[in-house]
C-alpha cells in the first residue's frame, strides 16, 4: 500500500473529544492488516539508515507503531510511560497540555549514555509530547536526532518546534 491508501485508512471523527476539534482517529489503520503492515514498512525504511540502538515509544499510541518498528529495525524497544506505571527507578519529565500538565516517566536503567535513540508516536500536533520525550532520554545521555509519526498536522507546528530543539521530523502523511 502506498501513503495515500495508508492516510485513506485513519477516520476523522468530528469534535471529539470537543466541539471543533478534528480528531484523527488511528485505530482504523491499526486493524487494517495491510495498512498497518505497510506502515510499519515504511517507517522501517526511511530508518534503515540511521543504525539507532534502540526505539522508544510515547503511551499509548506510541507502544502500537514503535513496537513493530523496533523489531523490523532489530533493536530493543523502551516504553516511554504517563505517571507511576513504571515498576523501578525512573526519571519524570513534566509538559503543558492545552489544559493543565501531565507527566511522562523512563526508567533511570532504559538508556545508556551515548544510546542513539529513535522517537516515536502516532501523530505530530504541538510537538509538546515528543519534545517531553526527548527531554527524558537526553537527560539520560541519550542521543536523539529523529523522531518519527504516522500523522503530522502541520497546522499546529510541532515540526518547527522540534527543529528548534535539534530533532528532524519524520510523518508519513498530513492533515491540513
Ligand atoms: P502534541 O503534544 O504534539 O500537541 O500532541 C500529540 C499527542 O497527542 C500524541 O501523543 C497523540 O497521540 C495525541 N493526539 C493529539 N491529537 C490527536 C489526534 O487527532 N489523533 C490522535 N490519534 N492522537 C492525537
Amino acid at each position: 500500500m502506498n501513503l495515500d491508501q495508508i492516510k485513506a485508512t485513519i477516520t476523522t471523527v468530528p469534535d471529539y473529544p470537543k466541539p471543533g476539534i478534528q480528531f484523527r482517529d488511528v485505530t482504523t489503520l491499526m486493524q487494517h492488516d495491510a495498512a498497518f503492515k505497510a506502515c510499519i514498512h515504511h517507517l522501517a525504511a526511511r530508518f534503515d539508515d540511521l543504525k539507532v540502538d534502540k526505539v522508544a515509544g510515547t503511551e499509548a499510541r506510541g507502544f502500537v507503531f514503535g513496537a513493530p518498528l523496533a523489531m523490523a529495525l532489530s533493536v530493543g524497544f523502551v516504553p516511554i510511560r504517563k505517571a507511576n506505571k513504571l515498576p523501578r527507578a525512573v526519571i519524570r519529565q513534566e509538559y503543558e497540555l492545552e489544559y493543565g500538565k501531565d507527566m511522562l516517566e523512563l526508567h533511570r536503567d532504559a538508556v545508556q549514555p551515548g544510546d542513539r535513540i529513535l522517537l516515536i508516536d502516532d501523530l505530530l500536533a504541538t510537538g509538546g509530547t515528543m519534545l517531553a520525550t526527548a527531554a527524558l532520554v537526553r537527560q539520560l545521555g541519550g542521543v536523539v536526532e529523529d523522531a518519527g509519526f504516522v500523522v503530522d498536522l502541520p497546522a499546529l507546528g510541532g515540526r518547527a518546534r522540534l527543529q528548534e530543539a535539534g530533532i528532524r521530523c519524520h510523518t508519513l502523511c498530513q492533515f491540513e
